[in-house]
């Protein structure tokens, strides 16, 4: 046993010299991103494909709602509202997204807090059922008000109503991904939404070490992460993708409380630019960072703006 002791050592304190990597994920637009474009058949199969995949990882995940999309044409739709009590099933931790994700930077503010209590009451109602609160809130378009006054009054607002906010640090235009790859679908043209997946992967492990680089940068280590994606028919294809690459990668998969628990979460955030930023640049903003601090982020391929025709901003 002796002569192994060196050795066992050694193995102990690469471990702890080598601490995991950790993230969170959150998933936005549930149930379904854009469920109001799809057939019914579609979007159940879409639906039941993403929460397979979700629970096939055994990695937490955070689901936020916005519950005008279980409405058709004004009315609750019973067919929607499944969709949206499978992610209750399925275990998953919700959150609110508001109800018809609106910017806090476009809206009254009077609006957009009607906004968030009407976006509660179905969700409230399923995860008290299952025992569960609903206690996280994610800003649509991650925008956080033009001015603090409009930002502190949200966020006291917020914590009034039971909520602490979900912030994200690996932005990333995943989103964009998903409307060419559902457009590819409906020209039914395999081979494209084949390089849409593929390319998907390789940008978000891009995004990923860039945001990495930009945690080392500002904080002198890699803090806890929290990624963004939404509900949508990209990842109910290519979830396993994601997280194989986010595994490959050294990372932990944890819940977002646990993320949060990282003392990065604690620095101060005074951004009120428009733009739906990571939480690090907001931080960075905060702290004064210069022009050379930002920058060189990895871009969406241009064949995904020309093919959407979307405008980045
Ligand atoms: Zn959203």
């Amino acid at each position: 046993m002796k002569k192994f002791l060196p050795i066992i050592l050694i193995i102990f304190s690469v471990a702890v010299i080598q601490a995991q990597n950790k993230i969170a994920v959150t998933i936005d637009d549930l149930p379904l991103s854009r469920i109001r474009y799809y057939e019914k058949d579609y979007y159940q199969l879409v639906t039941d494909k993403l929460i397979e995949n979700l629970k096939n990882q055994n990695a937490p995940v955070i689901g936020f709602v916005n519950e005008y999309k279980l409405y058709t044409d004004s009315t609750l739709d019973e067919s929607k509202v499944k969709q949206l009590k499978k992610w209750v099933d399925a275990g998953f931790e919700l959150g609110n997204h508001t109800f018809s994700h609106p910017s806090a930077n476009k809206i009254p503010i009077e609006e957009y807090k009607q906004d968030i209590i009407k976006g509660e009451r179905i969700t409230k109602e399923f995860l008290k059922t299952a025992g569960k609160e609903m206690r996280y809130f994610r800003h649509p378009f991650l925008q956080t008000g033009l001015s603090l006054e409009v930002k502190n009054e949200i966020e006291k607002f917020l914590r009034e109503n039971g909520y602490k906010i979900a912030p994200v640090t690996i932005d990333n235009s995943e989103w964009a991904f998903s409307f060419a790859y559902d457009k590819a679908f409906n020209q039914h043209d395999s081979v494209l939404m084949k390089k849409i997946g593929e390319d998907y992967i390789n940008y978000m492990r891009d995004r990923l070490e860039y945001w990495e680089g930009q945690s080392e940068a500002l904080f002198g280590r890699n803090i806890s992460h929290t990624l963004l994606i939404h509900a949508n028919p990209l990842n109910a294809d290519y979830y396993d993708e994601l997280c194989n690459m986010i595994r490959a990668k050294d990372y932990e998969f944890i819940t977002l409380d646990e993320a949060l628990k990282d003392e990065a979460y604690q620095s101060e955030d005074r951004f009120i630019k428009s733009g739906g930023i990571s939480w690090i640049h907001r931080w960075a903003i905060t702290r004064g960072k210069g022009k050379d601090f930002f920058g060189n982020e990895p871009e969406t391929p241009k064949y995904i703006w020309d093919f959407t025709g979307l405008n980045y901003e």
